[in-house]
């Protein structure tokens, strides 16, 4: 998308309720304000952690807009609220929903603090003020066929993909669980085939299904598996390295930190051929 006309804007967010959606997710649902707008699909959000000290996130609350990332970054980052990148599961007036993976073994602030919320609990959100907001990529052509691959991270905006489809479209998706428990109903009005992959399958299930050159594809979860599923959908099955969306999620071994002191150190992890 270019020259997003919404700007995104702080909004302060409390838990209203949360509900176990199987053994590796639990939704959360908070009470945000009514100035922020989802568009939907795979709109992505930041979301702000109190340390275990604090009871909210400290913020750089006078910046404007266009100043508000670069304040945030020169705050000490044992103070400053912790950043994740999340994406709005459903938004309904007055509520929001977010659905939070539980990491097996490794975990951070954001599943740490997504296990134990409980109501009345304050993080914030860097959201958009409107749906032309630049902060989702899901954009198939109209008549093309769609394939969406992703692990449980992509659950939440491949819902939200699958959601936003028209009746007549073909859709192959794949999706990689921790356990078999973790399923969702994804409803769609679109000709939607889903099937759910164990952990480390996703590839090889991938390669062995049959859809054509021309499809779209939209392909999220842990980084190096986007790098090997874009390669295979591009360099083995011809698709149009333009049809093809991919975005790392996370990357095994790296917290978000690490990975945006990367991509200010000149790389950048998520998007990398
Ligand atoms: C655009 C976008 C949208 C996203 N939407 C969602 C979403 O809706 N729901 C969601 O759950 N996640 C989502 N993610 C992924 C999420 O931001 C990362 O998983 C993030 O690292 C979690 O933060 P943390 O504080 O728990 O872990 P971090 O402190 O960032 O990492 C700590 C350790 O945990 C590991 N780790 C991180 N994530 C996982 C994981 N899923 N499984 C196993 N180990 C992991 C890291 O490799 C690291 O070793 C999204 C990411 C992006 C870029």
């Amino acid at each position: 998308m270019t020259n997003p006309s919404d700007p995104y804007d702080l909004f302060d967010l409390h838990v209203l309720r949360t509900e176990r959606l199987g053994p590796s997710m639990v939704r959360v649902t908070f009470g945000v304000p009514d100035g922020f707008v989802s568009a939907g699909r795979d709109q992505r959000i930041k979301l702000f952690f109190p340390h275990p000290h604090q009871d909210e996130p400290l913020l750089p609350r006078d910046s404007t807009p266009d100043s508000w990332f670069l304040d945030w970054r020169a705050m000490d980052p044992a103070e400053r609220g912790i950043m994740r990148t999340y994406t709005v599961r459903a938004r309904r007036p007055g509520e929001l929903d977010v659905d939070f993976a539980l990491h097996e073994g490794a975990t951070g602030p954001a599943a740490t603090w997504a296990a134990h919320a409980a109501p009345g609990a304050r993080i914030a959100t860097l959201g958009p003020t409107g749906p032309d907001n630049g902060g989702w990529d899901f954009q198939p052509p109209a008549d093309a066929p769609v394939v969406i691959a992703g692990d449980l991270t992509a659950l939440p905006a491949i819902a939200g993909n699958l959601a936003s489809l028209p009746a007549g479209v073909d859709v192959q998706a794949w999706i990689e669980i921790p356990h078999p428990e973790d399923r969702q109903d994804l409803p769609t009005k679109a000709d939607a085939s889903i099937t759910w992959v164990a952990p480390g399958d996703l590839l090889e299930t991938v390669r062995a299904a049959a859809f054509p050159d021309t499809a779209y594809a939209w392909i999220a979860g842990e980084s190096s598996q986007v790098k090997a599923l874009r390669r295979h959908l591009v360099n083995d099955r011809g698709l149009n390295r333009r049809a093809v969306t991919f975005t790392g999620y996370w990357r095994r071994g790296a917290s978000e930190e690490d990975l945006l002191a990367e991509a200010f150190a000149g790389g950048s992890p998520a998007t990398e051929e």
